[in-house]
């Protein structure tokens, strides 16, 4: 049977870009996300990418039962889970002060603690099969600040210490362990977040876009969905068997300045 491949957060962005790419290359999918009415589609395109059987799973993130509940359907299923992409993630831009305490906890909740949730769930699974590959997409974010998103970049840079001890904890089951750090991708969430950084910083959309988006990284250009899935599909092949417990920059050259 081919591998299993969960990824949380797979209905749109990054997530489906992932999926697509582990569709297409045969393995197993298990897509998660919130239920809207394109999932349908979503289920179908993915299909029809690869070979693969698809299942998908409404989980909410930010629920420890629900998380529970999706492990073990994929359990009851595939009685395998092979690699698991911690994808799902969400946005608040708000100066501390005003910060609401409720986006707070839902951050942390679906941006961070999942992570340690699904991880702590497939591990046990990875080790008895042997082999395992834990991905989880922080965030340039989870290696340096910006303002007005204090939630967003402590649950990234909890992810990326996330990551580092869970690699230490399984390095000898054959399971590794990384976080990819993208910039800025046009998804959804940043298209969403345009006009709250806009109003945070008293300045155009337009201006939030070419100075403090692309102002960020060297290239001038958003990353590529399909570069951040293409990282994740190296990640899982054996030639990547070495590389565990590190953190993966996509950012066009953010983080080197
Ligand atoms: P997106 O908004 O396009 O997609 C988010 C996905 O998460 C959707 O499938 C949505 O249904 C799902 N989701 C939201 N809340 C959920 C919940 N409570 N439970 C389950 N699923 C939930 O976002 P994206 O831009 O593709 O971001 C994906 C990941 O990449 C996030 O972790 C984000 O922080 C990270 N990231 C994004 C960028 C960027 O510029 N877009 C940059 C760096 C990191």
């Amino acid at each position: 049977m081919s591998k299993v491949a969960l990824i949380t957060g797979s209905t749109s962005g990054i997530g489906l870009g992932i999926a697509k790419r582990l569709a297409k290359a045969g393995y197993f999918i298990v897509l998660n996300g919130l239920k809207t009415p394109q999932v349908e589609n979503v289920i179908k395109e993915v299909k029809d990418l690869g070979p693969g059987e698809v299942l998908f799973s409404d989980a909410d993130m930010s629920n420890p039962e629900q998380i529970e509940n999706m492990i073990h359907m994929i359990e009851n299923r595939f009685a395998r889970i092979d690699i698991v992409v911690n994808n799902a993630g969400i946005q608040h831009v708000a100066p501390i002060e005003d910060f609401p305490v409720a986006s707070w906890d839902k951050i942390i909740a679906i941006n961070l603690s999942s992570t340690f949730h699904i991880s702590r769930l497939v591990i046990p699974m990875m080790k008895k099969n042997g082999w395992g590959r834990i991905i989880n997409i922080a965030s340039a974010h989870a290696l340096i600040a910006s303002p007005f998103k204090s939630a967003y970049v402590a649950a990234k840079h909890g992810v990326a210490g996330l990551t580092k001890t869970i690699a230490l904890e399984v390095a000898e089951a054959n399971i590794t362990c990384n976080a990819i750090c993208p910039g800025y991708v046009l998804t959804p969430l940043v298209e969403g977040q345009i006009a709250a950084t806009a109003k945070a910083r008293g300045i155009s959309t337009e201006a939030v876009i070419k100075d403090v988006m692309l102002g960020e990284q060297p290239t001038k250009e958003f990353v590529k969905i399909e570069e951040i899935a293409e990282l994740t599909y190296f990640l899982c092949a054996d030639a990547a068997a070495s590389i565990t417990g590190t953190s993966l920059s996509i950012d066009g050259g953010w983080v080197a300045h």
